[in-house]
């Protein structure tokens, strides 16, 4: 049958879409499926992009350029080389970025964690002697940004996302007029799970606003900073250079990692910042470790060689990646697009498709989907304390399944989105 917009039906007509979508529902739990759309994980081909780093760098290479043996201990830096290298990508000079372990992760938690007990170089006193901390946090936006400052007890403000970045105004309002806001989440560049990527303007905004904290820093996480799904990649805004310029060379602190360029959970991470910043960040790491894995950052130096080796690299993923995300828009498309009851992004990069149902419907969409054997990001994942005040986003990630698998999933979503609007239509009619 053609679709109609829900919103025009009369009330017999609703109950015959409902019967309509609860066959199709009845079917769908009939093929009792085990598929995962859950969270944004490389699929095995593109793992096995980068399996010549398990031979690398080789039976006794285990120098860098300047000589250091990797296998020893000592250079909190990382390898100047894969510094320069990804440098470059992240258009930060050498010598305000460091390299470091497996996950950038650790080091965002290092940096509030620091913070709380020790202050950052701006601060009065340690942020947990404050009686109240405070981030923004630009939503829907990545959970685990989310849980970290939820488990520190630091009070979350959801800020709405826009397509070039947060709602500029609501930001700078809140951040010059209340000193117990001290951090703010940023994905700058297709953002997880929206794809926005932030304008040169709100990055400029960013780095110069009036904050009333003066130890005030922003959270750059450059996650999918060389991640295009198409031919041209975004540029890596300079926001340590506008921020200087600013007169608030502090501000930034830049995270990213080759977890998904090469192996998730066994690449390499990378903190950009002002030399103040990267001083008291190496001042405490220096307590917590002796330095990094860098026989895995001299593997990934052989394996690239240099930034083009990254971009040829990114490439390939683009090629494995990109298919995948046509075919989930193209699925939404036809089966969502005419009844109006659905929208989604179009992203030009990154891991996530951001799906918004009718509102009040998306716990309901995900709880459908679980019991037809296909697991969606839970409910209100991409909000401050899990919660979507709308019930209506679910975060679609396209990357693990096959085309075949992420097919099949796709289409059961949407007949889960069709049957909760129809539900909700009729229980309203
Ligand atoms: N930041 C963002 C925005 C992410 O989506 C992810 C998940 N890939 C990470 C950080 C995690 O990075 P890492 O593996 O370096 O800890």
């Amino acid at each position: 049958p053609t679709q109609t917009q829900i919103g025009l039906m009369s009330h017999e007509e609703l109950r015959s879409e409902h019967e309509r979508q609860a066959a199709k529902y009845a079917q769908l739990k009939a093929e009792k499926l085990a598929l995962d759309l859950t969270r944004g994980k490389p699929a095995p081909e593109q793992l096995d992009l980068s399996l010549a780093l398990l031979s690398l760098p080789g039976d006794g290479d285990y120098r860098d350029g300047s000589g250091t043996d990797c296998r020893n201990y000592g250079g909190l830096t990382g390898l100047p080389e894969l510094r320069a290298i990804f440098g470059e990508l992240l258009n930060i000079p050498v010598a305000n970025l460091i390299a470091g372990n497996n996950a950038s992760l650790e080091i965002m938690h290092d940096a509030i964690v620091f913070s709380l007990l020790h202050g950052n170089p701006d601060s009065p006193r340690p942020w947990s002697q404050e009686p109240v901390v405070k981030f923004l946090c630009p939503a829907p936006g990545y959970d685990r940004h989310f849980a970290i400052t939820e488990s520190f007890g630091i009070e979350m403000i959801a800020i709405p996302m826009r397509d070039d970045g947060p709602d500029m105004a609501k930001v700078a309002e809140l951040v010059a007029a209340d000193p117990a806001i001290k951090g703010m989440w940023v994905v700058p560049t297709y953002s997880n799970p929206t794809g926005a990527v932030y304008s040169e303007d709100v990055a400029r905004e960013l780095a110069s606003m009036p904050a009333a904290a003066p130890d005030f820093r922003v959270f750059w996480d450059n996650a999918y900073a060389v991640h295009p799904l198409v031919t041209e990649c975004a540029p890596a805004l300079d926001i340590l250079g506008l921020a200087a310029a600013a007169g608030n060379p502090n501000r930034p602190l830049v995270f990213a990692s080759t977890s998904k360029i090469t192996f998730a959970g066994a690449g390499v991470s990378f903190f950009g910042g002002s030399d103040a910043n990267l001083a008291w960040y190496q001042q405490h790491l220096g307590k917590k470790s002796i330095g990094p894995d860098k026989i895995n950052q001299l593997r990934h130096l052989r394996f690239f060689k240099d930034a083009d080796g990254v971009r040829a690299h990114m490439d390939k993923h683009r090629e494995i990646l990109a298919p995948k995300f046509a075919l989930v828009l193209q699925i939404l498309e036809d089966r969502l697009g005419a009844s109006k009851i659905a929208s989604w992004t179009e992203p030009k990069g990154g891991y996530f498709i951001s799906l918004d149902v009718v509102d009040g419907t998306a716990k309901r969409v995900i709880a459908l989907a679980k019991d037809a054997g296909i697991a969606l990001t839970a409910a209100g994942s991409a909000f401050p304390y899990k919660q979507d005040p709308e019930d209506r986003n679910i975060r679609l990630a396209p990357s693990f399944p096959s085309i075949d698998e992420l097919a099949t999933a796709m289409d059961g979503v949407a007949t889960c989105v069709l049957l909760a609007a129809a539900e909700q239509a009729l229980t309203h009619s």
